[in-house]
């Protein structure tokens, strides 16, 4: 069997392996002048590969679930770590984050190259693939045309193949090489895409106040809110920046946030800085605090909380200002409206990052249009695998799993 994959980034490169492991002479086209330039940058640097905990519920769009629910049954993240380990790479676990031991993408990337190249796949960079058809002059096979070259030059060349395995990935982070142009080709042969959006990305937000309290990074809980809904909460290191909101909190819910501004829906996020403290003890914590505290100033009073840039900002919130006398238990009612900040303090949301700035891409081919093994339901020889399918993974090595896990399986289909 000839296979031709296209794209070498985590989906393409592992298809590759396992097709060329079940007998498939392989050949492998990227478009860059090297495969796996966005493994390099993930999980900053350490690539995080897979996660021990791992169910349906780490995915989106919830359409797409039934179908991950069965993909999982063949590759949990333990199949997933034994697939590096017969490739050389040890992994280890930080609280079911799994990195390689020596936590550098550099070497999950190498040890995918070695494989590639160990096991007779042809590799071809400088390829780029811009026409997949079948070949009228012969039924069996499917030609693809590559925009081949570099400074010197360009042309165009054209191949023949008997399955044809897509995994030129979404639209985040272009200057990898991923820039939606598969969407283009699948489109060419029939297929639908769901609007692809920037998800696991930073939140832009509304007010004047970002640049005052830009930098700041603290824990919170974050209640993400649409149409007033409360719809998720996550916990973690708040990243505040000159227009809005980042960090592994708001990207868990940037998803459900796009979703949302996309149905022009109202969203918000409201921050708790002080989560440890039960919202319903918050009143008996600010009078003992009142009757504790022999301070001058309000700024005196609210010192050590949270992060002082943020406190400045509820103080002035609240129409108080640091240097402003401090009067006890006469302030109660002040005290307890910069508490209510402090336990709740709204960042209303007008968009998400562009996809230069996600780490990932929702939509792509409905599930709906592909096999268990990713073959396609319209052209029996093309397989659809990674970010291009409408499935998108959950900050934690969710993507990278979906990544391997659609490589692996159209890879080994596709080979018999
Ligand atoms: C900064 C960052 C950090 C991340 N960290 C993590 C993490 O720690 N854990 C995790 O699970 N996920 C992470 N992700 C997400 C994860 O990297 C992606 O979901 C995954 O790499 C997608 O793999 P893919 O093979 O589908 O696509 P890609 O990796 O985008 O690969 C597609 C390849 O196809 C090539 N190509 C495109 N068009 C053509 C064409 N026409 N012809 C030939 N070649 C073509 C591209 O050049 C590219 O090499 C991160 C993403 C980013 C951007």
């Amino acid at each position: 069997m000839r296979i031709a994959v296209i794209g070498g980034g985590a989906a393409g490169l592992s298809a590759s392996i396992a097709a060329a492991d079940n007998g498939a002479e392989v050949t492998l086209f990227e478009r860059n002048d090297r495969v796996g330039k966005k493994l390099l940058l993930t999980g900053n640097g350490r690539c995080n590969l897979t996660n021990l905990s791992m169910d349906t519920t780490c995915y989106y769009p919830f359409e797409s679930r039934d179908f991950v629910r069965e993909e999982l049954k063949s590759f949990s993240s333990v199949e997933c770590i034994s697939f590096f380990e017969n490739l050389g790479l040890i992994t280890k676990d930080k609280n079911g984050y799994v990195y390689p031991h020596n936590e550098q993408a550099s070497s999950v990337l190498d040890i995918l190259r070695n494989a590639v190249s160990n096991r007779g796949i042809e590799l071809k960079t400088q390829h780029e693939i811009i026409d997949i058809k079948p070949d009228c002059g012969n039924k069996r096979l499917f030609g693809i045309s590559a925009k081949t070259g570099n400074e010197n030059g360009e042309e165009e060349k054209r191949y023949y193949f008997d399955r044809v395995i897509l995994a030129t990935g979404g639209m985040s982070y272009k200057k990898t090489g991923s820039d939606g142009n598969g969407y283009q080709l699948l489109k060419g042969l029939g297929h639908s895409i769901v609007k692809p959006m920037p998800a696991l990305c930073a939140l832009k937000g509304e007010g004047g106040f970002y640049k005052a309290v830009s930098g700041v990074r603290c824990e919170a809980e974050l209640s993400l809110f649409v149409n007033d809904q409360n719809v998720c909460r996550e916990s973690g290191e708040l990243q505040i920046t000159d227009y809005g909101i980042s960090g592994i909190p708001v990207f868990q819910f940037s998803r459900l946030a796009g979703e949302a501004l996309k149905d022009k829906s109202t969203v918000k996020v409201t921050a708790d800085f002080l989560p440890g403290l039960p919202a319903e003890d918050m009143e008996a914590f600010a009078d003992s605090r009142i009757k504790a505290l022999r301070v001058k100033s309000f700024g005196e009073f609210f010192e050590g909380l949270i992060n002082k840039k943020l406190m400045l900002l509820i103080l002035k919130k609240s129409g108080l200002k640091p240097e402003m006398a401090f009067e006890g238990a006469r302030d109660r009612e002040r005290v307890l409206k910069v508490f209510r900040l402090i336990k709740g303090f709204d960042f209303v949301i007008n968009s998400t990052n562009s996809f230069d700035n996600a780490q990932t891409t929702a939509g792509g081919v409905p599930v709906a249009e592909i096999n268990a093994d990713y073959s396609s339901k319209i052209i029996s020889w093309l397989y659809i695998i990674g970010e291009l399918v409408d499935i998108d993974g959950k900050c934690g090595g969710y993507n990278l799993h979906h990544a391997w896990m659609s490589g692996i399986r159209a890879g080994k289909s596709a080979a018999v």
